[in-house]
């Protein structure tokens, strides 16, 4: 099905076709009508399935049938998670509006950052304000945007809003609202919190559902490797001097682990910087300038910093420390691998991460060969677990092994008395 028959506006269907868009993929095509007929729209999909253009396209041809007026009331405001998530928002509404007769504003209002320019961008008001809670709130009570007249709510990764703590932040922000609006919930996964949110904000909504194999990103060869603990940076290493990957994202399971794997690689005389939710703002802008550019050959994050993320013609994600939840591992591998290009996860498995690692395969449907390459052949064994009694699970006798032994004993004792 093309753009065209979505019901979009020829100067949006000239924009996707700019930016090399073939075909819409299928949440689009599930969602751009049904938030085109204006009604509420709650949709599950992952990241990577190409959702934001999924509320940005039809929300550009509304704001494109609203009356100019100065200042610019806002009309749309987009709820997302994270500061990276909104800058992205932000230049989707940019680069799809291109070729619209009117020229959207967008304004982009996150925490981290000084208050000030974003005091003055929204001077004049905006069509569009992307936001995380606690920034927009402060700039309402300074008066500097007023959201009394926004048409659309969009919750982008509602799931992760939750868990990121700003629930009572996003109420304050609710509140806020014209009861009389629409609103669309975008959500990956659907915990009783999200489903709770979505009960009480959404009126008969559509319901758009696309399952993680349909995924805008199915060109991605996943690969794990068994390795010691202690190797991983040298496995790293050698994977970036064996394979040709002019960037790699390599993800790992905490700030200080950021750190820690950068400085290491510095050290041995690669490009590469670190993101995590304790940089500030302008270090993490400029990581993501560094590796979009390719000044920088590797990027060590964490999943919250790097949660969204957009980086074109990303060749290679590598799991250092495997992500704690199989949502997670889909967030992560669909960094690469984006808009039809190919792309390759890698994940280290040690011994600790065994029985994690087929987890996720099993709520994937996935069945990864383990590979081991030659000088980093994994040696270690896991290590039992030990349980509250000092016993070892697993080597505890049963109460059937018990009898079973004693009356081993007890036929020996009689064999032994008959000779
Ligand atoms: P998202 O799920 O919104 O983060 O989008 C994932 C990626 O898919 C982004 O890099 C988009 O530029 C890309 N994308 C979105 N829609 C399409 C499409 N119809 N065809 C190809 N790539 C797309």
């Amino acid at each position: 099905m093309p753009f065209a028959s979505l019901g979009l506006s020829p100067a949006l269907v000239s924009a996707v076709a700019r930016v090399g868009y073939e075909a819409p993929t299928p949440v689009q095509s599930a969602a751009i009508p049904a938030v085109l007929r204006g009604g509420d729209v709650w949709v599950q999909a992952e990241t990577g399935s190409g959702k934001t253009a999924a509320f940005a396209l039809p929300l550009l041809m509304m704001l494109a049938a609203q009356e100019e007026r100065a200042p610019r009331p806002v009309r749309v405001l987009v709820i997302a998670p994270t500061r990276e998530l909104a800058a992205q928002i932000e230049s989707a509404f940019a680069t799809y509006g291109r070729d619209l007769p009117r020229r959207m504003k967008t304004c982009v209002v996150v925490g981290g950052v000084s208050e000030n320019p974003q005091m003055m961008s929204l001077r004049g008001g905006a069509d569009v304000v992307v936001a995380t809670p606690g920034r927009l709130l402060d700039l309402v009570a300074k008066n500097a945007v007023n959201l009394s007249e926004v048409l659309t709510l969009v919750l982008d990764e509602a799931d992760r809003l939750l868990s990121l703590g700003f629930g009572e932040e996003l109420e304050r922000v609710l509140s806020l609202l014209p009861k009389k609006r629409q609103t669309l919930l975008f959500s990956a996964t659907f915990p009783p919190a999200v489903k709770a949110l979505a009960a009480a904000l959404l009126h008969e909504p559509t319901r758009v559902h696309i399952a993680p194999e349909e995924l805008a990103v199915p060109l991605i060869a996943q690969r794990a490797l068994l390795v010691d603990k202690g190797k991983r940076t040298l496995l790293l290493r050698h994977l970036l001097d064996a394979n040709a990957w002019s960037t790699v994202l390599v993800f790992v399971g905490s700030r200080h682990s950021a750190n820690h794997v950068a400085e290491k690689l510095s050290r041995a005389g690669i490009a590469v910087a670190s993101l995590h939710g304790e940089l500030s703002q302008g270090t993490r802008t400029q990581a993501l300038a560094d590796i979009q550019s390719g000044r920088i050959q590797v990027l060590v994050a964490t999943d919250v910093a790097a949660r969204g993320l957009d980086i074109p013609g990303l060749p290679a994600v590598v799991n250092y420390d495997l992500p704690r939840s199989p949502t997670d591992y889909l967030h992560r591998i669909g960094r690469t691998g984006r808009a039809g290009e190919s792309g390759v996860a890698v994940s280290f498995v040690t011994a600790e991460d065994d029985a994690h690692f087929a987890l996720i395969e099993r709520r994937h449907r996935l069945s990864l060969d383990r590979e081991e390459l030659p000088g980093f052949e994994r040696t270690e064994v896991a290590a039992p677990v030990a349980e509250p009694h000092g016993g070892v699970k697993g080597k505890r006798k049963s109460k059937k092994d018990k009898l079973r032994e004693a009356a081993a004993a007890a036929a020996a004792r009689r064999g032994s008395g008959g000779s």
